[in-house]
């Protein structure tokens, strides 16, 4: 089982999973034609996307789960209360209760329920044997998502924001509030605690995702989280972060730590998505 995370952000939001001749798109946020484009970066088309699975109806998960549903019938899979939530616009949405597990793909699919400001849930799959988990919009990472998150080899994690970079940032104090609310989305500092709480139970490859351009930067989540785990003893995980419209490196999961000390950085202005690992 691989995966790539397409794109990440407030822009639009897309990981392609694949297992054997089976490919699963977890939240379809962006356009067709640059869901179309961004496949293409990893050697996909949307004829490899055997299913949608969305994780809550704000649209930059959602927005082109319709044309998907419409175009190709591509199936589209929400938790029963996701779909109700009515934002989803014209399309069939199979309904599946959150910890109900359900076959697509070729592969084993669980919705959880996470806190946010919208009834949201992540994601786990399971194929090939190996277990992947991804949560990008959550306000706090509570002993039952992280009892979702254990044991999965590669974790998709929001890391948002910076909380300091937020406090002194350009938001309203509303919104500034909303953001680091439980029900809001997770800091770097959040996720570092969530990493060390996972590293013991043999993850391997942590995607962080959901950055905000505005309050975070790649280097600032990775550094954060990586030097958590490197505190703890786990500096061998693999860290990335995820950007917009620029889709990660496939991430084999469950490739063994081969080099203790590792990570990766997103190396900006030197050709789109390159990343590098140092030392
Ligand atoms: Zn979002
Ligand atoms: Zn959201």
């Amino acid at each position: 089982m691989r995966l790539s995370v397409l794109s990440s952000g407030s822009s639009g939001n897309a990981a392609y999973v694949e297992c054997g001749e089976g490919g699963l798109l977890v939240d379809a946020g962006l356009s067709r034609r640059r869901l179309e484009k961004l496949l293409a970066r990893v050697g996909r088309t949307l004829h490899d996307v055997d299913a949608v699975l969305l994780t809550h109806d704000h649209s930059d998960h959602t927005c082109g789960a319709p044309a998907l549903s419409r175009d190709f019938g591509v199936p589209v899979f929400a938790a029963s209360e996701v779909r109700t939530g009515s934002k989803l616009g014209p399309m069939t949405v199979a309904p599946v209760g959150p910890g109900e597990p359900f076959e697509v793909g070729g592969m084993t699919v669980t919705f959880f329920d996470v806190p946010h400001d919208s009834t949201t849930c992540g994601v786990r799959i399971s194929g090939d044997g190996r277990d992947l988990a991804v949560a990008t919009d959550l306000g706090e990472v509570g002993p039952e998502t992280l009892g979702w998150l254990r044991g999965a080899e590669a974790v998709v994690l929001e890391a948002n924001h910076d909380p300091e970079w937020l406090a002194r940032g350009p938001y309203s104090a509303h919104l500034k509030r909303r953001i680091s609310s439980p029900n809001g989305h997770l800091s770097n500092r959040q996720s570092a605690q969530a990493a060390l709480a996972l590293a013991p139970h043999g993850l391997k490859d942590l995607v962080l995702a959901h950055l905000s351009k505005t309050n975070n930067s790649p280097a600032r989540a990775c550094g954060t989280v990586h030097g958590a785990l490197r505190e703890g003893g786990y500096g061998g995980v693999r860290v990335r972060a995820a950007i917009a419209n620029h889709p990660t490196p496939w991430i084999e999961v469950g490739a063994p730590i081969e080099i203790p000390e590792y990570t990766y950085r997103y190396a900006r202005g030197d050709g789109a998505g390159r990343l590098f690992g140092f030392e």
